[in-house]
This record gives structure tokens, C-alpha cells and sequence, in this order.
């Protein structure tokens, strides 16, 4: 079992208390790497997720100025900085991802708060420059109200912090749900925020059954805005729940991103990259690359790039100084991954590096040796859905025009990559690409000063940025009619 200074409480946090349902069962948390059980962790009760709520739509009712809001998050961000090697471990603990990328993930969650903090100034008021209509015109941005925010495992912390600064920036309340996987990380950054003096049901943390919580945050009168990133079949289950509601969702959801290398690309540099993508949490983002597209008359060079370094990857627990790849979550992405792989064989793809491991009789996490195919082709499964593995799929293609039709031939819209010397084949390529993000010569992911999301069914909505604050606020405008000596 995990002792940790950060979760003296194991459960969830409402009203400016822990919570503690007995009646609900617990959850369990385990260590995908090793199988132990990390904590029992008391799942929320459906009393408590409305106590949450209606202590959020009370708080709400008096914004924080923003002055005091910036204070909040630079506090927060400083906080999180503080703790970084204990919230790193939790991390690497309970999600498995390498302690090196822990870290890092602490630093971008901090980054979000920073952010925010320095752009709240966006939200003053804005007077229009000249009367109209006899009116001075004001655009107030006001809070959006009470807001949930349902956020997955693969950054336990990032994922709450990028949704969560935004809010409270915005003068939101919050009732937040992080995935049954990775609880304790939440836990500890509730322990964090708990000893700052925020308003009692400012920022609230519901745990336990996603389904029912889902259902009340998409469905309660009070809650105004639904903030979730994860599946993409979830996303449209709330998007449908909170329809009769006419609930405001941002939606961040799978992607299929392509990585396009065209015979003009340095290839050392290519191969870096899409390895310093492709195994970040063991494959495990909607980020990472998904179809290696690479012009034939380099595909051989690349894939020979790419199979060198694989084979240096060392697999292994994240606590570990020197593992590169962690296990994936549990035992249904390792038969997802295992399924893909397996197809593509069939359908004719080569296998350059990697081999058949044993299917673990475990549910906890499980390890996936690092795969390179070649010869991939796009009615392989690995194409067509998000592997979420740590699999690189080559695919050859021969001209620009194939390369961007198979590159948006996918249902998913969230980052693409593209590496090209050729500035104005880069130039049209980005303008054709159907995808929220795209790295020219890089496959670096988002940061929090610039919005993120999907086209297509990706999603809808913005995170990061100035777009990613102005998800959490409701624009008020406010003509006010000058005294008659000063019209126009
Ligand atoms: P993943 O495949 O990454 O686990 P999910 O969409 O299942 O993606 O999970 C992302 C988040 O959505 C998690 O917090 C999970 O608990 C939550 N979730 C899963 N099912 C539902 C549901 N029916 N309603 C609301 N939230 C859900």
C-alpha cells in the first residue's frame, strides 16, 4: 500500500472537506507496473456529487475579482512546483509512465496555471471604441458558472490542471472527476489546494463510477459547462446527455494522428522525433503519432532509423531511473494493442522489431515490447483506430496528394505531423490537413499558451491559450445609453 505526506485522505473533497462515503464500495488503485495494490480509495456517492454541485452553484455566485484569481493560480502553480518529485512518484505509481516524464508532466501542469494567471488581464472588461447607437458598449466576461470536468489517465495531473486553471481563471466553480485508474494523483493535488484559502465548494473532487457521475454533470440544472477529454465514444454518450439540456461541452477526444516524412526531410532528425512522440507514456496519448506515412523512396532509410532506435528502448517500471517505456494501463490495452498488431501481420505487414509476448493473466497493467512494422496499409486496424500502444505503423506513399488524402482519411482530426524541407509544399499541406494541431518538422504536443483540440470527431472546443480560458466564460455585452448632452 502507498504512504504518501500528499494522501492523508483517500477520498474525495467537497464543500471545503473530505469526503468519506461508507456506503458506496471503494475503489481500487493498483500499480500497472507490478500489480500491487496502491490504495482503497472511497468513491463518491451520488449524495456527494450533488453536495458538490450545489456548494459550487452557491460559490459561484460571487466571483473572486480577478486580482485574487491570479494570486490563486500563481499559488497553485508554486504548489504543484513544490511537490514535484512526490507528485512525479505518485504518477509513475499509478499510471506507470517513466519518472523523467512524471516530472515533466508536473512542469506542464504548472505551466497551465502560470499561463492563465498572466492572461487573466483578457478578461477585464472591453469597451468598444465609438458609441453606437447612442450607446457605450461594454463586453464583460463573465463566469460560466458551475463546471464539470471529467479527465482520463494518461496525464493524471495535466489533464485536471489544463481544465482546472482555465476554470478557476474564469471565476468558475468546479466539480471535477478524474479517472477510476489514476485517483491518487487527484487526491494529492486536492491535498495541495486544500491548505490554499480557496472559497469552501470553489473547487470540489468527485470519485468512483464514471457512468452515474457522468450523468448528473451532463443532466443537473446548475452545471453549465461539461469539459472531458477521452474516448471518443464517451464524448458523444455526453454530448447526447447533455442535449436536452442544452449543456456546453468541450470535447477532447481520440485522435489517429498521421506522421508524414517527405523524400526532402532530414531523416535523423524525423526519426528523433517521432520517437521522442511516439513512446511518451508508452504510446498512450491522443497525440501520438498513429500512421507513419513515409514517401517510398525513403521508406526503407526511415523505417531502418526507426527500427535502430526501438531496439535501444528499455521497457520496465517507471520508478526505474533508466526505463524508457512503462507498462500500459491494464490488460485491455495490451489485448487492443496485441489485436492490432496480430491483423496487421495478417493483412501482410513485416514485423522489424518486436515480438509475440505472452497475454498477461492479470487485468493490472502489462508490458508491450516496443513493435516496428512496415508494409502497413490503410485497411489494416492499426490504421483505422487509434492503436494507443507502443507500435510505430510505416506506411509507403508515393506522391503529395496521396500523402494528404491518406493523412485525412480518418474520422479523427487532432495532430498531425509533417516533415519537410520544401516550404511551400509544407505551406499547402497545412492549409489541407483537417487536424487542430500540426507540427512542421517537429511532433511536439500542446502547451498551455497555445489552444488545442480536434476537427472532425476529435472534438469541440479549445484547451490552452486565451480559446482555452474563454471555454469557461459567458460574454456579456452591455450597451448603456449616454446621457443626452454626450450622443454622438
Ligand atoms: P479511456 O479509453 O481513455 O479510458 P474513457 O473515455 O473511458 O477513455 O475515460 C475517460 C474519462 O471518462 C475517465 O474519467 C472515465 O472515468 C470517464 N468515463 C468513462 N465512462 C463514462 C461515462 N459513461 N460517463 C462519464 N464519464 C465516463
Amino acid at each position: 500500500m502507498i504512504a504518501s505526506p500528499l494522501l492523508e485522505h483517500l477520498a474525495g473533497y467537497a464543500a471545503g472537506r473530505w469526503l468519506a462515503s461508507r456506503s458506496s464500495p471503494g475503489l481500487a488503485v493498483h500499480n500497472p507496473a507490478t500489480g500491487e495494490s496502491l490504495a482503497m480509495v472511497s468513491a463518491s456517492s451520488d449524495a456527494d456529487v450533488r453536495l458538490a454541485i450545489d456548494q459550487a452553484a452557491a460559490v459561484v455566485t460571487t466571483p473572486a475579482p480577478l486580482r485574487q484569481r491570479r494570486a490563486w493560480l500563481e499559488a497553485i502553480a508554486q504548489r504543484l512546483l513544490g511537490r514535484q518529485e512526490e507528485l512525479a512518484r505518485l504518477i509513475a505509481l499509478e499510471n506507470g509512465k517513466p519518472l523523467r516524464e512524471s516530472r515533466a508532466e508536473v512542469e506542464y501542469a504548472a505551466g497551465f496555471f502560470n499561463f492563465f494567471a498572466a492572461t487573466i488581464e483578457f478578461l477585464e472588461p472591453r469597451e468598444l471604441p465609438a458609441p453606437i447607437r447612442g450607446c457605450a458598449w461594454t463586453v464583460r466576461q463573465r463566469p460560466a458558472g458551475v463546471v464539470g470536468l471529467i479527465t482520463p489517465w494518461n496525464f493524471p495531473l495535466a489533464m485536471l490542471a489544463k481544465k482546472l486553471a482555465a476554470a478557476l481563471g474564469a471565476g468558475c466553480a468546479v466539480v471535477a472527476k478524474p479517472a477510476e485508474q489514476t485517483p491518487l494523483t487527484a487526491i494529492a493535488f486536492w491535498h495541495l489546494l486544500g491548505a490554499l484559502d480557496l472559497p469552501p465548494g470553489l473547487a470540489n473532487l468527485v470519485l468512483g463510477d464514471p457512468a452515474p457521475i457522468g450523468r448528473v454533470l451532463c443532466t443537473h440544472p446548475a452545471v453549465r459547462v461539461v469539459s472531458f477529454t477521452g474516448s471518443t465514444e464517451v464524448g458523444k454518450l455526453l454530448a447526447a446527455q447533455g442535449a436536452p439540456h442544452l449543456k456546453r461541452l468541450t470535447l477532447e477526444l481520440g485522435g489517429n494522428a498521421p506522421f508524414l516524412v517527405f523524400a526532402d526531410a532530414p531523416l535523423e532528425p524525423a526519426a528523433d522525433a517521432l520517437l521522442a512522440n511516439k513512446f511518451r507514456a508508452g504510446g498512450q496519448t491522443c497525440v501520438c503519432a498513429n500512421r507513419v506515412l513515409v514517401q517510398r523512396e525513403v521508406c526503407a532509410a526511415f523505417a531502418d532509423r526507426v527500427a535502430e532506435r526501438v531496439r535501444r528502448l528499455r521497457v520496465g517500471d517507471g520508478l526505474s531511473a533508466d526505463t524508457d517505456v512503462g507498462p500500459l494501463i491494464d490488460r485491455a490495452a495490451f489485448d487492443k494493442v496485441a489485436s492490432h498488431v496480430a491483423d496487421a501481420l495478417a493483412r501482410g505487414a513485416r514485423r522489424l522489431v518486436g515480438f509475440d509476448p505472452p497475454r498477461p493473466a492479470h487485468e493490472w497493467g502489462a508490458f508491450y515490447p516496443p513493435t516496428v512494422l512496415v508494409d502497413v496499409t490503410r485497411d489494416m486496424r492499426l490504421c483505422r483506430e487509434e492503436t494507443f500502444g507502443p507500435v510505430v505503423a510505416i506506411a509507403p506513399f508515393d506522391s503529395e496528394t496521396e500523402a494528404l488524402a491518406l493523412a485525412n482519411g480518418t474520422g479523427a482530426g487532432l495532430a498531425a505531423y509533417l516533415f519537410t524541407a520544401d516550404g511551400e509544399r509544407a505551406e499547402r499541406a497545412i492549409q489541407q490537413l483537417e487536424f487542430g494541431h500540426v507540427g512542421w518538422n517537429t511532433a511536439t504536443g500542446p502547451t498551455p499558451e497555445a489552444p488545442f483540440g480536434g476537427f472532425k470527431q476529435s472534438g469541440y472546443g479549445r484547451e490552452g491559450g486565451l480559446e482555452g480560458l474563454l471555454e469557461f466564460c459567458e460574454p456579456q455585452t452591455v450597451p448603456h445609453a449616454l446621457p443626452p448632452g454626450l450622443k454622438p
